[in-house]
């Protein structure tokens, strides 16, 4: 049995600076992802599926859409059609701000069919609540509704984080049962660290005890299940703003890390589909497992001042409220 956690924004940096080793597992690193036109959960977890730029697929074709940096923000281009034939004359594409060039709430939209994707590889799969390919839609709006009920001030903190863990206590239930049917691979996701990040990147302590979270439960599915591979991967990190919180479009890295090891170097995220398809043919060679020991670094309590308002801000261009 194969077993995938993705645990949405789970950021490298973080999981270095934490040192939790059932996040560490055997190898980790970053995922390159600069080659997708733009750092949002639906598309980044469907192009993760299918091994194809899902932003270019969705944005480009009602117009071709390229992304380059310059500094570290990523800068789009439109290209009006017949580009490439004018383009010894003149050079017709716009720089324009990506919100303008597509609309971030279609993204959630993104359903790719289970054959032009790994999953399809497989001869049986479970894939649990999956952006951009079987999230259901209410489950993605309960927890949007309550990242705003909590700016908005209608609830506090406490309650916030309170049904936000009882969401996550039953999405691991699910898990478990899943795995007890043994399918060949078990693809779990969570959004709970995306948008704890969202509101929460600034405070450590937060952080590190749902990274604990995190950790512990991919220990128990070692412990309990034994899977040939564990794999743990995020579509994108975070970044703490400096008006508090997190945010993560203009990032070029998600995280990945595996037991056993698979000896991936600077993988992208487009390569996943190719690696899991080796996979379901050929299986997993390399039996040998050895994770350290420890809690990790827990780190020092230390709260910033958050702007709800600037978090509203970054949360509505994405489209999550
Ligand atoms: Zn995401």
């Amino acid at each position: 049995m194969i077993v995938i956690l993705g645990m949405d924004a789970l950021d490298y940096y973080l999981v270095k600076e934490f040192g939790l080793p059932y996040l560490q597992l055997e190898e980790y690193g970053k995922t390159d992802i600069s080659g997708i036109g733009a750092a949002v959960t639906p598309i980044m977890w469907s192009s993760f599926l299918t091994g194809r730029d899902m932003f270019r697929e969705v944005a480009g074709g009602r117009k071709k859409v390229f992304s380059y940096y310059k500094g570290f923000r990523k800068k789009y281009i439109e290209i009006e059609p017949g580009f490439v034939k004018k383009a010894r004359k003149k050079v017709t594409g716009k720089i324009r701000p990506m919100e303008k060039i597509y609309d971030f709430k279609e993204s959630w939209n993104i359903r790719v069919p289970a054959e032009k994707t790994f999953l399809g590889d497989f001869k049986s799969y479970k894939a649990l609540s999956v952006p951009g390919f079987n999230q259901p839609r209410e489950e993605k709006d309960y927890l949007h509704q309550m990242m705003k009920k909590f700016l908005k001030n209608e609830i506090t903190e406490v309650e916030y984080k309170e049904a936000t863990l009882e969401f996550h206590r039953k999405s691991k239930a699910g898990a478990l049962k899943a795995l007890k049917e043994k399918p060949d691979l078990l693809f779990w996701y969570t959004p709970v660290t995306d948008v704890w990040g969202h509101l929460f990147f600034s405070d450590k302590e937060t952080m590190y005890a749902l990274y604990k979270e995190m950790n512990d439960f991919a220990r128990q599915i070692l412990e309990e299940f034994d899977p040939e591979l564990l794999l743990i991967v995020s579509d994108h990190g975070m970044q703490e703003m400096k008006s508090g919180g997190g945010e993560h479009l203009n990032l070029d890295y998600a995280f990945y890390a595996c037991t056993p090891r698979l000896g991936l170097k600077d993988p992208s995220i487009l390569d996943f589909r190719g690696i899991m398809k080796g996979i379901a043919a050929k299986g997993i060679k390399n039996k040998k497992r050895k994770i350290k020991a420890g809690e990790g670094r827990e780190p020092k309590p230390q709260k910033k001042e958050v702007d709800k308002e600037k978090i509203v801000k970054s949360l509505q261009n994405l489209g999550y409220i």
